[in-house]
């Protein structure tokens, strides 16, 4: 066995799997994502150009710009509050935020009205938004999680945050389903496997689509508490959220647990804490339980659709214009990622969804 090389957290992890025997995947996913000392976002949390993995707002500034758009579109919507609650989830180097309050500036009354939450996990990455938003004017607070903010009229943004969220797996035997875990193997290293026992209750609460699965087929969910906390606030409160991910429209059968580190794929159980785990989001799953709480679901509709439709066609015009010739490249090409259609391009794979108070019919960007 390889211990002289083992990291704090696989020595951890190790330690759990002997106690219990195994290790459910949602479980492992928590800890190499936010273990409090070990855990990826909390010890390095490496997003950009420069680290493990890149997201539309590190891609270009237009990203978060036309989300502040919607967010000022939002606030008339919900009938211009004088103190509007501005929540972000999970915001990374806080590069979207500080984008998007740039471009709030044009509607000043929204602006006037805006007290920020950032709601974030990794002491790390709460740093590196501190230096990022320390220059506006705007009060700020951070929490660790959603629970933690305090009520009135909100407006939710989440960036890539869902996907980050443990992901539980399932896997169809022959018995039925069996939770998907990690056991230590005979050559002493990490595994997947599964559960010895089947899990009866999968079989009520499974959608559908998905009780016919085949024998080895793998099937994911999340918990339910984030889409029903928001759900119930912006019902109670008064708001809407929007929430832009890599994920599915419908649920699905499928393994999605992803690992990256530098910019490409790694194996999940190698060196755990070192590279960012995330698996993709069910959204018919989270709308259906912010439905539950009474929230009125608008979406999802594709990234590119999204975009669009929010102007950033016109946006990358605005912007050439002001540039030295030398960069409109760049902004061509950064519009080309944010929106490309392909296959596995951000385009088509990251979804856009907005729950909101029932009050609100319509919001930009998912008119019929
Ligand atoms: N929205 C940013 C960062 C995405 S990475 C962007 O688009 O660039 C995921 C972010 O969610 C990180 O900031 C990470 O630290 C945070 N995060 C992950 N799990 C979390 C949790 N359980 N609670 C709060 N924040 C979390």
């Amino acid at each position: 066995m390889k211990t002289d090389t083992l990291t704090p957290l696989e020595a951890e992890i190790r330690r759990r799997i002997e106690s219990a025997g195994s290790l459910p995947v949602w479980q492992y996913m928590e800890l190499c994502l936010t273990h409090p000392e070990h855990g990826y976002y909390c010890t390095r949390g490496r997003i950009g150009a420069g680290g493990d993995f890149t997201t539309a707002p590190e891609i270009s500034q237009m990203f978060g710009e036309l989300i502040g758009i919607w967010a000022a579109a939002a606030w008339r919507a919900m009938g211009a509050p004088e103190n509007v609650r501005l929540v972000e989830l999970g915001p990374g180097r806080g590069t979207m935020m500080l984008d998007a309050l740039r471009a709030a500036k044009v509607v000043p009354a929204f602006r006037a009205a805006i007290v920020l939450h950032m709601v974030e996990i990794s002491p790390v990455l709460e740093d590196l938004q501190r230096q990022a938003l320390i220059a506006t004017d705007v009060p700020v607070s951070w929490h660790r999680t959603l629970d933690d903010l305090p009520a009135g009229p909100l407006i939710i943004v989440a960036n890539e945050f869902i996907d980050a969220l443990p992901v539980h797996q399932a896997v169809m035997c022959a018995d039925g389903w069996h939770e998907r875990v990690i056991k230590l193997g005979e050559d002493e290293e990490l595994h997947f496997s599964i559960d010895r026992d089947p899990s009866p209750l999968f079989d009520d609460f499974l959608p559908g689509e998905i009780r016919n699965a085949r024998i080895g087929e793998i099937f994911e969910w999340r918990a339910d508490h984030i889409a029903l906390e928001i759900g119930q606030r912006v019902v109670r409160s008064g708001g809407v959220a929007l929430i832009i991910d890599y994920g599915h429209v419908r649920s699905a059968i499928g393994d999605t647990l992803q690992a990256v580190s530098r910019h490409g794929f790694v194996d999940p159980l190698a060196d755990p804490g070192m590279a960012d785990l995330t698996a993709h989001v069910d959204f018919r799953a989270l709308a259906q339980a912010a439905e539950g709480m009474g929230a009125r679901v608008h979406g999802p509709v594709t990234q590119a659709r999204f975009l669009r439709r929010l102007g950033i066609g016109q946006r990358a015009s605005v912007l050439k214009a002001a540039a030295p010739a030398d960069y409109a490249s760049t902004i061509d090409a950064a519009v080309g990622r944010l929106t490309d259609e392909d296959r596995l391009g951000m385009g088509q794979l990251i979804k856009v969804l907005a729950l909101s108070n029932p009050k609100l019919h319509s919001l930009p960007g998912f008119e019929a």
